[in-house]
């Protein structure tokens, strides 16, 4: 029993109930203080990271006092659209995009006898839609046999067919997630590679966006020093979401500044560093070299989490032989495919799935700054399919 009559030990209680609520207040205010300096709140409003990284920023973004980033003001931020909308979006616009592979393949299913002639057209327009010989082949004798099998009388089990088919051909046994974890602490680094003109660097705002969404904290290295231009896009691409990009003097050496991106990141305790590259296909020795050399000099610093290899969809062929040419130079880990909403050859995600035998992972379906959707065989087969 507690002897509750004791003045003495009364006291005692009364002083350590009120030192117990101080500490707790303190560690409140303590927790409140340290989300904000590492924007670990509300995404929307108090992104991290926007600290000032050469002069020419400081202006722009000025840093708090030891270096921690100042936040931006919330009401010049864009509120970045979750992934679960932008999926059923940006499905819409795939399945009006790629009408002649869809058109050919539903085609195919409103017949109700399939002639010779029927099954030749349809190849042809397979390969018209850069499905490429190989899986074209492959596509048109499984359906052939199973619809052989089933018939094609039933139009429901003629299209389950051909959906069972064609998922089974993009493949939905890679892994697709995007690799942003590092290890020991640090931040995970997405490494952006591909031609110039591809799309690389609003891939990289977009991702900055989902990644922000996802309440993740995010810093951009703008190593393609070539053009100015370039860095200022893809800072405008991060100040909208209140992200904060290292840049370098112009013509400077792209490695030095993915590693100074790096190094912040890692300082700054940030969760994931983007990184654009330059992507001129001068010479292939001089892009390996560039290439090779930036990934040497990053990991020095931190693990290269992801390499992902940007290919346009309306080059069909071309970017075929630029996927080649940049898996030789560097390890691609992942392939993003953008304009995919101006190209009616949507076949190309398997040409280029298996000739680096590397998973498609994000899909660009327009020029909308939330217009980039996690590719998935499912919701590829069921766009095209218009499902
Ligand atoms: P980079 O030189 O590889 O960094 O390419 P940019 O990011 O500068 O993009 C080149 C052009 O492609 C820009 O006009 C972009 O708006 C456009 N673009 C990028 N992704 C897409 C997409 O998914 N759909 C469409 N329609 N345009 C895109």
């Amino acid at each position: 029993m507690v002897p509750v009559n004791d003045p003495m030990l009364l006291t005692w209680i009364i002083v350590g109930v009120l030192a117990a609520g101080a500490i707790v207040t303190a560690a409140v205010v303590v927790g409140r203080r340290r989300r904000e300096l590492t924007g670990r709140t509300t995404p929307e409003l108090t992104p991290d990271t926007s600290v000032a990284t050469d002069e020419k920023d400081a202006d722009a973004a000025p840093s708090a006092p030891g270096g921690a980033p100042a936040p931006p003001a919330p009401s010049t931020l864009d509120v970045p659209e979750a992934s679960s909308t932008r999926l059923s979006r940006l499905r819409r616009r795939l399945a009006g995009s790629n009408n002649v592979l869809a058109q050919g393949l539903l085609g195919l299913l409103s017949r109700d006898r399939i002639d010779e002639q029927t099954w030749e057209d349809f190849e042809d327009t397979l390969i018209t839609s850069d499905l490429g010989v190989g899986p074209t082949q492959e596509l048109v004798t499984k359906l052939r046999r199973e619809l052989s099998i089933d018939g094609v009388t039933d139009p429901q089990a003629a299209r389950a067919t051909l959906r069972r088919v064609l998922v089974a051909l993009v493949d939905p046994s890679f892994d697709r997630s995007l690799h942003i974890t590092g290890s020991d602490g640090d931040p995970g680094v997405v490494l952006v590679v591909g031609v110039n003109g591809t799309g690389k660097t609003t891939t990289i705002g977009k991702i900055a966006r989902l990644l922000v969404a996802e309440d993740h904290t995010v810093l951009l290295g703008a190593a393609d020093t070539f053009r100015a231009a370039a860095a200022d896009q893809l800072q405008t691409w991060g100040s909208r979401v209140g992200v904060e990009t290292v840049r370098g003097p112009e013509g400077g050496d792209p490695a030095s500044v993915a590693f100074d991106a790096v190094a912040k990141g890692v300082d700054a305790g940030v969760d994931v560093v983007l990184i654009d590259t330059a992507g001129r296909l001068h010479t292939k020795t001089g892009l390996m070299d560039e290439l090779g050399k930036i990934k040497r000099v990053i990991e020095k610093r931190a693990k290269v989490t992801e390499v992902l290899l940007v290919i346009d969809a309306t080059t069909g062929q071309n970017g075929l032989i630029q996927a080649r040419i940049f898996s030789e130079a560097v390890d691609v880990t992942g392939i993003v495919l953008t304009k995919l909403d101006g190209s009616a050859k949507g076949g190309i995600v398997v040409q280029v799935q298996r000739e680096l035998g590397v998973p498609m992972k994000l899909i660009g379906l327009g020029e909308g700054a939330d217009d980039l959707a996690p590719f998935t065989a499912e919701g590829f087969v069921d766009g095209l399919l218009g499902e």
